[in-house]
């Protein structure tokens, strides 16, 4: 059944004009909203063609105490140009892990989480991730680390990816196909898995056909990756999608992002414990 709208996210506005003075005051909130956990995280389920639950994208909410439940898009760029999207993006990953080995324990329902190429960058990101897995109580690959594709890929980087993928966890390419250089990335990034970003499937809601998405769908195919549809939004992109056996799907369409709670409360988890 199609699920009710989520709650109405709140345009995050400041009260100081000047963009420098915005940073300020944006930056000393998140600051305080790290300290104070303001932050929630929101699961948006991810299906199998056939409809099958698999897992969940991890995705950042801040529970302002005036402004109320703020979207990535207000705080994400202030987070990255202060470098706070670091402990942010570290506090996500441990509450996912906690997620993973604590409530979907008895599941393997797999959690994608979001990574900032500030964090791919930084010489212990490697240590923490494995420092994370020896906690223990869940396999590696039902993690799944979102990496954006972007022009700053260093060689370390690189290595980085690597390295990660023998630790068992899987990679994801993001927004596959809107930067400049996908087909590069895949030719030497070590991925799982590629998001078809929401744009290529687009035309099909206006009834237009969608070659692009065709392409890259079965592009995925010829390469053995996973490919999540993202941004499904009406039947006849399902549809479009399933004939093209696209091999995962994620969009308003099947589910909304939803606080933990009500993730946990689906009937697909109840039959699992
Ligand atoms: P993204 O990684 O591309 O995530 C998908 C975005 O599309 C989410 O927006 C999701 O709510 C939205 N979405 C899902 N299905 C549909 C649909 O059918 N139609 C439309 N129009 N949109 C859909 P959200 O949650 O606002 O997040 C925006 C961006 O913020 C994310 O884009 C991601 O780049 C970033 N973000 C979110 N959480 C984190 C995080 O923990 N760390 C980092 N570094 N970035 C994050
Ligand atoms: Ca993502
Ligand atoms: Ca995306
Ligand atoms: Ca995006």
């Amino acid at each position: 059944a199609r699920q009710q709208a989520t709650p109405a996210l709140v345009p995050y506005e400041p009260a100081l004009g000047e963009w420098e003075l915005q940073q300020i005051q944006i930056e000393r909130e998140l600051r305080l909203a790290l300290e104070d956990e303001q932050f929630r995280l929101f699961l948006q389920p991810q299906f199998t063609a056939a409809g099958e639950l698999r897992g969940a994208e991890v995705l950042l909410r801040w529970q302002h105490p005036e402004r109320g439940l703020v979207a990535p898009g207000y705080f994400i760029d202030h987070a990255e140009r202060s470098g706070l999207i670091r402990p942010m993006g570290y506090w996500v990953l441990e509450q996912a892990v906690e997620l993973l080995r604590g409530p979907l324990a008895s599941t393997d329902l797999t959690l994608s989480v979001n990574v900032s190429v500030q964090q791919l960058s930084d010489d212990d990101f490697l240590t923490r991730i494995e420092a994370l897995l020896e906690k223990g109580g869940f396999s590696p690959r039902r993690l799944v680390l979102e990496i954006v594709e972007s022009l700053l890929a260093t060689p370390g980087m690189v290595m980085t990816l690597c390295a990660l993928r023998q630790l068992g966890v899987q990679l994801a390419l993001d927004d596959f196909g809107t930067g400049y250089s996908s087909l590069r990335y895949l030719q030497e990034f070590p991925v799982d898995e590629i998001k078809l970003d929401k744009a290529f499937i687009d035309p099909v809601q206006h009834g237009t056909d969608a070659p692009l998405a065709r392409s890259i769908i079965a592009m995925a195919r010829t390469l053995h990756l996973r490919l999540v549809a993202e941004g499904v939004e009406t039947a006849s992109q399902l549809e479009f999608l399933r004939q093209q056996q696209a091999s995962m799907m994620q969009g308003y369409y099947l589910a909304y992002p939803e606080p933990i709670d009500t993730f946990l409360a689906r009937r697909e988890l109840q039959a699992c414990s």
